[in-house]
């Protein structure tokens, strides 16, 4: 088709022109056969088979971005990208501690391969939102929580808080309480860390999509007397190079549950497992103790970071079992009595390992 232009401009072999009916000026691409008649430039585009060229990409500014374009949010923490984070340490120290409204949430998962760490996340008490995340991968999310145990919604959605589950750690002085109390609190590793034995030791967790939240009592005196009632679960250490802190955590296995807290839970660790060569509790010793007092047994070292994220997970299930049978017990109470009577006596006929689960499966009761 032919196209009629007013020329107006010839200069240095660059033919610019005005579009005569929009009057604006666009350069001349391709090849053009020139004609002038009557005063008027007649300009046609030679003919030529179509080149394939690369697609410009659209310039993508906020006005011209098609709405088909935007991925819909999805509210699953992405499982890696390579945002750049801050630390969840700074974060610790920007928020957790000046503002009480941010607070850690660990998550784990209990697998048939065992306990799979999650990761830590920066969570708002008022909205209920995590804030910023750290696991496997590199997250940053906001996104709504899963249901809590420890604090409920109610119907204004304010938040009603239920007091954390208390758990007091006890054993002879220089076990490493207040180090595994210390790397309860968050997946980064801490042991060249100074502990601080005076800091509030609460660490929320997600487990089976609920939310709990523990507050460790990290005593100084290695006395169980003082050590009232009111506590979930009790934690009992020695160190497996020490045979004087295996036989006081004995003292104080048999203290508590022949004189106080008959059926809280309880859990006996020999810590200090990387010392191997100066051992002197095998844990062949340990878990008849553990089976005769009716608590769990484990071994750690926060040195290695051996078996602390399965204790801590440990000290919750242990926790919510018994809450849940004592739970059972007070509503159908006669019938689970005659349920344990009769157990009792299978037990007693047939040795005492037939129904005891292993000590060593801090997952059920
Ligand atoms: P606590 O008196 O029971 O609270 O004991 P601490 O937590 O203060 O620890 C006493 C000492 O044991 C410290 O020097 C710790 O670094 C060390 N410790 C704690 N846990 C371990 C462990 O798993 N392995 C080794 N080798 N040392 C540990
Ligand atoms: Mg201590």
């Amino acid at each position: 088709m032919k196209m009629h232009y007013n020329l107006q401009e010839v200069e240095e072999g660059k033919l610019m022109y005005f579009d005569k009916m929009k009057h604006v000026p666009s350069p001349l691409i391709g090849e053009h056969v020139c004609k002038v008649s009557n005063n008027n430039l007649d300009i046609s585009p030679r003919q030529r088979a179509r080149s394939t060229s690369m697609k410009k990409p659209k310039n993508k500014t906020f006005e011209n971005f098609e709405m088909e374009e935007i991925r819909p949010r999805t509210s699953s923490l992405p499982t890696k990208n390579n945002y750049r984070r801050p630390l969840i340490k700074n974060l610790r120290t920007n928020y957790e501690d000046q503002d009480h409204d941010l607070y850690r949430l660990r998550t784990f998962d209990v697998t048939s391969k065992g306990i799979v760490n999650r990761g830590d996340s920066i969570k708002s008490r008022s909205t209920n939102s995590i804030v910023s995340s750290e696991g496997d991968g590199n997250v940053l999310s906001i996104e709504s929580s899963s249901c809590s145990q420890n604090s409920l919604a109610n119907s204004d959605g304010s938040i009603h808080k239920i007091k954390p589950y208390r758990i007091v750690i006890l054993g002879a002085i220089g076990v490493g309480k207040s180090t595994i109390a210390q790397q309860f609190l968050t997946s980064e590793y801490l042991f060249d860390t100074s502990v601080d034995s005076e800091q509030e030791k609460m660490v929320s967790v997600l487990l089976d999509a609920e939310e709990s939240t523990m507050e460790f009592v990290d005593l100084e005196s290695d006395s169980a007397d003082q050590v009232d009632g009111g506590y979930d679960c009790y934690v009992v250490v020695y160190s497996i190079d020490d045979r004087k802190t295996f036989d006081r955590a004995v003292d104080i296995l048999y203290h508590l549950r022949k004189e106080k807290h008959k059926k809280s839970a309880m859990i006996l660790v020999g810590n200090k497992s990387d010392l191997v060569r100066t051992r002197h509790i095998q844990a062949e010793e340990a878990k008849p103790v553990a089976v005769q007092y009716d608590c769990k047994f484990i071994e750690t070292s926060t040195v290695l970071n051996i078996n602390i994220d399965e204790l801590l997970v440990g000290v919750l299930k242990q926790i919510r079992l018994k809450h849940k049978k004592d739970e059972k017990e007070r509503t159908h109470g006669t019938e689970i009595g005659c349920i344990m009577k009769s157990k009792s006596l299978l037990t007693k006929l047939f040795g005492k390992d037939t129904f005891s689960k292993s000590c060593e499966n801090l997952y059920v009761l």
